[in-house]
């Protein structure tokens, strides 16, 4: 057949050393699992991979990981196959600010490595999704289709460098190869800047000072996170970043950044041999939106079973705006447990189980060495409160007479408080 090169595969006499499919060049090793009848065609600059459609989950995160558990756990008979951008295993991401960047622990695996073969989950690494057919039950990733039963959305969100001149030069951290790259610069780094006072930033700030590099955290608002939490909060947490040995300069706004300094707006340079810019994430809804599916802001928008416009086709974690049943309205997170949550609603609605996300949102943010807690629907509030502790504070958030937020740092008690009330919209329990 001219220009036609068709391979049929007696795929059960392929044996296997592994559930990991780790480039596309491997693609022959598939797990025995779904190896069932599978036939590879392939012609030049195509190649199209059929076999018996499993679910497909694109997205090694929290939420995708979750949804392949999941899945698995309700069905032993059909494939499931994770493919991913990544370049490593699923790994745990909030200790990439914080204990990997210190330089404290280089362990961050979600998994030992026989999990995979023992769950009969199969992982292509490095291996983007760079098509959506939801009519034709496919995906396209490396010149590869694979047909799907259900397919899994997770495709998290990837950094936004800023959109200035020499925003390019700036190291941005979502992966861990991104965090492997910033650790080396800090490591010979005699000075650091940090740009952008949102968690991440402050987070990454105090683990690069605790290396005993100077470090200058630099963000358009006064206070760290002061837009979001408000006054009270943003000077608490200034005095956890400035604890931790970092530098805050507030209403500042970066104006270009060159191969070793940062000029701010009105002429001030701050000489530097590393940039991290935290400048805030882009959640991947194009895949989606390409798709015909529906998708606001980016986000793809799924009801509180995490089923999109489509039927069979599920999105979880950050790339997805879902309804929480308990709030009875969509919210957006960005945070490793809801991501998680959500991925195991997808996974257990795509193998026929009835579940809906209800549990209301929440984080743990360590700063140097202290840690704050936070659980809130994320969508504003009409009234703050602080009340300080011996040893911490908790802040109190409400809206239409009901608890929204807690922000709590030494304050255990607030904190489980708070999402109780939050989640049964009862008013908070101090003045108002
Ligand atoms: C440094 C850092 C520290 C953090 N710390 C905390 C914390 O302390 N607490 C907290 O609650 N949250 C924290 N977060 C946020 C939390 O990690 C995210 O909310 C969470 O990872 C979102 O999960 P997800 O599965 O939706 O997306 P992700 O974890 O971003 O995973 C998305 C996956 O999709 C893959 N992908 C993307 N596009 C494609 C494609 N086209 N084809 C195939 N694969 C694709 C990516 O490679 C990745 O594997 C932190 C985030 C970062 C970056």
């Amino acid at each position: 057949m001219a220009g036609l090169f068709t391979l049929a595969v007696v795929c059960t006499r392929l044996t296997p050393q592994s559930n990991i499919t780790r480039t596309a060049s491997d693609r022959v090793l598939w797990p025995m699992f779904w190896h069932r009848a599978c036939v590879v065609t392939t012609e030049p600059g195509m190649a199209v991979v059929m076999s018996e459609p499993g679910l497909i989950v694109l997205g090694s995160g929290p939420a995708g990981m979750a949804a392949a558990e999941a899945f698995r756990e309700r069905r032993d008979d059909e494939p499931v196959r994770v493919l991913t951008a990544d370049v490593d295993m699923p790994y745990f991401r909030p200790p990439l600010s914080k204990e990997f960047l210190r330089g404290d622990t280089d362990d961050v695996a979600m998994y030992p490595s026989s999990w995979f073969t023992e769950n009969n989950v199969d992982i292509n690494l490095d291996t983007r999704v760079t098509e959506v057919d939801v009519h034709a039950h496919a995906v396209t990733a490396a010149g590869i289709r694979h047909p799907y039963s259900h397919l899994i959305l997770a495709g998290g969100s990837s950094p936004q460098p800023p959109a200035i001149p020499g925003g390019e030069l700036a190291l941005t951290l979502r992966s861990l190869q991104d965090a492997r790259e910033l650790r080396d610069v800090a490591r010979r780094a005699s000075s650091a800047v940090v740009i952008g006072g949102g968690f991440i930033g402050c987070e990454a700030a105090a683990s690069i000072a605790a290396r005993g590099v100077p470090v200058t955290l630099v963000a358009p608002d006064d206070l760290p996170q002061q837009r979001r939490l408000g006054t009270e909060a943003g000077r608490k947490l200034l005095r956890l970043v400035e604890n931790s040995g970092v530098r805050f300069v507030g209403g500042a706004h970066v104006q270009e950044i060159g191969s070793d300094a940062v000029v701010l707006e009105g002429g001030v340079t701050l000489d530097t041999d590393l940039v991290l810019a935290a400048t805030g994430v882009a959640p991947q809804g194009d895949l989606a939106s390409q798709a015909g599916l529906s998708v606001v802001d980016s986000r793809i928008v799924v009801d509180a079973h995490m089923s999109t416009s489509h039927p069979d086709v599920y999105a979880a974690g950050d790339s997805a705006l879902a309804t929480n049943s308990t709030a009875g309205r969509p919210i957006t997170i960005e945070h490793w447990q809801d991501a998680s949550d959500q991925g195991a609603v997808a996974g257990a609605c795509a193998a026929g189980a009835e579940d809906d996300w209800a549990e209301v949102p929440g984080f743990w943010t360590t700063i140097g060495a202290d840690t704050v807690k936070y659980h809130a629907w994320g969508d504003g509030y009409e009234r703050s409160r602080l009340i300080e502790h011996d040893d911490g504070f908790t802040v109190w958030y409400e809206a239409g007479g009901a608890v929204v937020g807690v922000l709590t740092h030494n304050a255990d008690d607030d904190y489980d408080l708070g999402e109780k009330l939050i989640h049964a919209a009862r008013p908070a329990p101090v003045a108002m």
